[in-house]
């Protein structure tokens, strides 16, 4: 498969390594692209690290420096934004679109802390499908009024529901709102991503969306991307060889890659 990721954080925001490190092992891997994608300042995540304002310029400068530096690759600079908060300053390559909290009656919620916290928060819903139809109905509404690039970990709540035990990710409900969602998405001319991180961490052994999506991704003709979003890097072609054997197995042979010319459908 095209080596490339387009989703990674570094010690900038909750990463374990530094851009630079990211960069020359991207180059060891014989990456042709990365780009890094740290999580922009969003102001009320208790538990990750954000990119702060004054990080942010230091951040831009040493990623431009790096494509000096760095010839052998292509580099990107990215920022991952937040639906509840998607604002920054800085002119990005590219930008991932992530959904991390859900606001309900002013409270913020988490999504992928931990299964308590989840569960707490589709409690508040009601319903699993209540909270699904809530969850998509955000991503549509941040997909609508911001510019970013890449859809980041499209089912994300999926992250403590591996087998099942908040609800079957199979029911019909649920494989309809993810279809309608990703044919609103790619109407909205939006990427997808295929993203490892949750495989990466030990979370789940398919990635956000699992494979049964892919079928999908096919039969709607949407735009996708692979991605690691890898933390380290020992992570940053986490899962690639699966996701490209499911990919063909789907009959799926290009994905979307950043050039400097923008996004392109390039074979896999
Ligand atoms: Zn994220
Ligand atoms: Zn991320």
């Amino acid at each position: 498969m095209i080596l490339s990721n387009l989703h990674c954080h570094t010690t900038y925001s909750d990463g374990a390594n530094t851009p630079k490190d990211m960069i020359k092992k991207a180059i060891d891997l014989n990456f042709k692209s990365i780009g890094i994608s740290e999580h922009a300042q969003c102001g009320y995540d208790i538990i990750c690290p954000e990119l702060n304002k004054e990080d942010q310029i230091n951040y831009f400068e040493l990623l431009d420096s790096y494509k000096e530096e760095f010839p052998q690759i292509e580099i990107f600079k990215g920022l991952e934004l937040d639906s509840l908060n998607p604002t920054h300053e800085g002119k990005v390559d590219y930008a991932i679109g992530s959904i991390h909290f859900l606001k309900i009656n002013n409270e913020i919620y988490p999504i992928d802390y931990d299964y308590e916290k989840l569960k707490e928060l589709i409690d508040i819903c009601g319903t699993p499908k209540s909270f699904v139809i809530k969850y998509y109905e955000e991503i549509i509404s941040f997909a609508k009024t911001t510019q970013f690039d890449i859809v980041g970990h499209l089912d994300l709540y999926n992250k403590f529901n591996e087998q099942n035990p908040l609800f079957s990710v199979k029911d019909k409900w649920h494989i309809d709102i993810i279809n309608n969602t990703i044919e609103e998405l790619t109407e909205l001319n939006k990427i997808i991503e295929i993203n490892t991180g949750a495989m990466g961490k030990g979370y789940r052994t398919e990635p956000y969306p699992d494979f049964s999506i892919f079928k999908s991704f096919k039969d709607l003709n949407a735009k996708i991307i692979v991605n690691s979003d890898s933390h380290s890097i020992n992570t940053l072609n986490y899962g690639f060889d699966l996701i490209e054997k499911k990919l063909k197995e789907n009959n799926i042979y290009q994905i979307y890659t950043l050039t400097k010319n923008g996004f392109i459908k390039t074979d896999i």
